[in-house]
């Protein structure tokens, strides 16, 4: 806790520097403002008017968007009146060319003023979970009265690797309870041996626990007041009987994947550096990474290297305006999944409307409190990072499909032959998958292949990647791996995957897997080579008689 406290410390000391770096511009650019705003009085010329209109405009638009961000409220909230003024004059300009002196004598008072921070920020810190140890099971408590379906799920979630327990009366899982809290809950919504259904004993657990846990439920009613009911309990998961486990077990992942999974990446685009700092820190200190890009030119570099999973994009920006790299963003269907957000100083409706039928997705107006800012970001990047993950990943395992993990193959390659550090990559094929469907039914057999999914992602490093390569084949990429570290640890998983215990129609059954390993220390030619070595050593585990690693 005491981490969680310094760090919010520290967020606020940057705070603070960069609002004191703010005032100090303002020394330098409120002079400025007041010597266009001279100098628009002192010129006769209308086109030399208008001009200095237009730069006063711009000057103001800035400092009302920077102003109230950096705490200085009430400056930023007469710059912006000031600019609508502005508009108006640049509006009417050709048909009045007087009573140009009061305009600019309130921007002479502005910039004479004296001003200081008014502190009204809250600060953005979330909580952030420590990322957990590879090696535990995670621990998942079932609530179902009905024996036979609770024991089911238990056994068929032990089997993916989880560590699950059964409970048919809500006294035994409250004993449970004060004994250690699981990573997840399932409840069933019908029990009419208690005196509580299974919801409102888990809105008054989810009431008594300092933070809630990923709830799942599972009903024979799936009608609306339920659906309802679940979701005002916090409910992660609503699935009707009889529940299909592998996609329950679905979605336990990816609750879990949402609670720890890798900061998100967002991209800021603003000429004001300053405030691209100051959103920066923002975001930052509610755990996302952030890269901030000053000159669009740069901007396909970018989106490249950093791969931004949200771009926040500024308006109105000297060479190029924030639609129209927008477009230029929108043009390349690599990008077509990253949200873009406008965030600018622009009020006027028909504007926004305007920059938001160009291209982009949403618009955030400046100031904007921390908050807001941090809640904006993370919807949407949660969003396109489900989307994405949807689209490229293979639905029954969650793994990568073919294509991408042949590509990161590839990636693997090259690196390894960049940083001259070996990479291994295995090939693994379950023994007789053929005679599983055939005797336990296609069901029972895609529950095999994701149990495998699910021990390889528990088993393997988060820098490893893991495909699946066709049906009931899998592709492992292991970078920095040399190729006897790679067996050793393939061999673990084919003694693991032989332990598992599979249920089908009452009937218990084990499974073994083959795999074959190459590794970038055997000088493969091509990222095609070093998977047809893998694919070979496969093939000689299969003629050796299975169940091994070659
Ligand atoms: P070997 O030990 O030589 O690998 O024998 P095998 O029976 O595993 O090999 P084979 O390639 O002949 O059979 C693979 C079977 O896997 C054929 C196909 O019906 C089944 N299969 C492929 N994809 C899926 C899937 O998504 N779900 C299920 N249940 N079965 C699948
Ligand atoms: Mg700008
Ligand atoms: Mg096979």
């Amino acid at each position: 806790m005491s981490k969680g406290k310094s760090a919010a410390d520290e967020l606020q000391q940057h705070l603070q520097q960069l609002s004191n770096a703010f005032a100090l511009r303002l020394q330098a650019e409120l002079p400025a403002l007041a010597q266009n705003a001279e100098r628009l009085l002192h010129t006769a010329d209308p086109q030399e008017q208008l001009q200095h209109l237009q730069n006063l405009r711009d000057q103001l638009h800035k400092l009302a968007g920077a102003a109230g961000t950096f705490g200085f409220s009430s400056l930023g909230q007469r710059a912006r009146e000031l600019e609508q003024e502005a508009d108006q004059w640049l509006e009417t300009l050709q048909k009045e060319q007087q009573s140009l002196q009061d305009f600019s004598h309130s921007l002479q008072q502005l910039a004479r003023q004296q001003f200081q921070a008014e502190r009204n920020q809250e600060p953005a810190t979330r909580a952030v979970k420590p990322p957990r140890p590879n090696s535990s099971a995670r621990r998942i408590y079932i609530l179902e009265d009905q024996l036979s379906i609770g024991e089911n799920m238990r056994l068929t979630l032990n089997n993916f690797g989880y560590h699950a327990e059964h409970f048919s009366r809500i006294s035994e899982l409250d004993n449970a309870l004060q004994q250690q809290l699981p990573d997840a809950l399932i409840v069933d919504v019908n029990l009419p041996d208690e005196s509580l259904t299974g919801l409102e004993y888990a809105a008054g657990l989810q009431h008594r626990l300092d933070e809630p846990l990923p709830l799942l439920v599972i009903t024979t009613q799936d009608d609306f007041a339920t659906y309802l009911e679940a979701v005002r309990v916090g409910a992660m998961g609503f699935f009707t009987k009889p529940v299909d486990i592998p996609q329950l077990e679905n979605r336990l992942e990816r609750c879990f994947a949402q609670q720890q999974g890798e900061p998100y990446r967002v991209l800021i685009i603003d000429d004001d550096r300053e405030l691209a700092s100051r959103f920066s820190l923002i975001l930052r200190g509610a755990n996302m990474l952030v890269e901030m890009l000053h000159e669009p030119a740069d901007i396909f570099a970018s989106m490249r290297s950093f791969n931004p999973e949200v771009v926040l994009l500024d308006v109105s920006m000297p060479d190029c305006t924030g639609p129209e790299l927008a477009q230029i963003i929108r043009m390349n269907d690599d990008w077509l999944r990253v949200p873009i957000i406008y965030l600018s100083a622009e009020t006027d409706i028909n504007r926004q409307m305007n920059a938001l039928i160009k291209a982009g997705d949403d618009f955030v107006t400046k100031p904007i409190s921390d908050n807001a800012l941090v809640a904006a970001v993370f919807s949407r990047a949660q969003r396109a990072r489900l989307l994405s993950n949807a689209l490229s990943r293979d639905s029954l395992t969650g793994l990568l499909k073919h294509g991408d993990i042949k590509e990161q193959a590839a990636v693997e390659l090259e690196r390894a032959q960049r940083s001259g550090k070996p990479a291994s990559v295995a090939m693994l094929d379950i023994d007789f998958f053929k005679k599983v469907n055939d005797s336990h039914g296609h069901a029972a057999g895609d529950n095999v292949i994701r149990a495998l999914a699910n021990l390889l992602r528990q088993r393997l490093r988060r820098i490893d990647s893991l495909g699946r390569y066709g049906g009931e084949e899998f592709l492992v990429v292991l970078p920095d791996c040399p190729s006897d570290q790679a067996l050793r640890i393939l061999d673990e998983i084919r003694q693991r995957f032989a332990e598992l215990h599979f249920i089908a129609n009452g009937q218990q059954f084990s499974v073994t897997l083959s795999a074959g390993i190459a590794s970038t220390e055997d000088a493969p030619a091509s990222a095609d080579d070093l998977l047809d070595k893998a694919d070979r050593a496969l093939y000689a585990a299969k003629h050796n008689g299975r169940n091994q690693v070659r």
